[in-house]
């Protein structure tokens, strides 16, 4: 925000007179059951969703950021700006420097799943967006305490289907999500998505699909 102040030439808001906004956008039922199909690499519909949606949600965010600068409210989607960059951490591998996922946990929009997707009450098979807002809003959501709140194998119960769709048993009971084995999983979809579906992207989530978590809570973790 700070970044988009100074280019703007406006002074920086303090953290207090900002907010979050975060959105869920669920994948299609077609797109689902094409994925839930398949065993060691994305469907075509998964895979083209990933690629189309991801040129949505930046554009979508792009064009409400904008809006929002035009009546003169300082906002900024962090991931489409030019500092944006995935960097690989030392205690986890791979991972963004902003999470559109923790951002939604922190919105009260679902918890962590033992795949590390977010469960919502749409299911863990979405896209997410979010950016930042020089406005204060009262939240619409209460967050969980316990971060896996809507996870069958986390809340003891009899689950871990995340763990057998996984095609290179990168979940387990034991390590919960391997990070490293998954991302070299998912780097070599290119290859297959480049040659079989003629898309150069990347996916997988062969763990939201297929599983008790993909559409919605849990029934048995349902609180209403
Ligand atoms: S499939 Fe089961 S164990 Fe895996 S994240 Fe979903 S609810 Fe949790
Ligand atoms: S996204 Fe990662 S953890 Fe999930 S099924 Fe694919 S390789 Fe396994």
């Amino acid at each position: 925000m700070k970044w988009q102040a100074e280019n703007n030439g406006v002074k920086p808001p303090e953290s207090k007179d900002l907010s979050m906004i975060s959105f869920v956008m669920p994948i299609t039922r077609n797109t689902k059951q094409d994925n839930a199909a398949a065993v060691d690499w994305p469907s075509e519909r998964w895979a083209q969703t990933r690629l189309s949606g991801e040129i949505f949600s930046q554009t979508i965010v792009r064009e409400i950021v904008t809006d929002l600068m035009s009546r003169g409210i300082l906002a900024v989607s962090p991931d489409v700006t030019s500092m944006f960059n995935k960097k690989r951490y030392p205690n986890v591998g791979w991972a963004s420097p902003w999470s559109h996922r923790h951002i939604a946990y922190a919105a009260g929009l679902g918890t962590f799943g033992m795949q590390d997707f977010l469960i919502t009450e749409k299911g863990c098979a979405h896209r997410l967006g979010s950016f930042v807002v020089n406005l204060k809003l009262v939240p619409n959501r209460k967050r969980p305490e316990d971060i896996h709140a809507y996870c069958l194998h986390y809340q003891g119960r009899k689950c871990l289907k995340c763990a057998t769709r996984c095609p290179v048993g990168a979940i387990t009971a034991e390590n919960a999500h391997d990070k490293e084995a998954c991302y070299q999983k998912v780097a070599k979809s290119l290859k297959y998505c480049n040659k079989n579906y003629h898309l150069f992207i990347y996916g997988c989530g062969l763990c939201a699909t297929g599983v008790p978590c993909e559409s919605g809570i849990p029934k048995p973790l349902q609180t209403d």
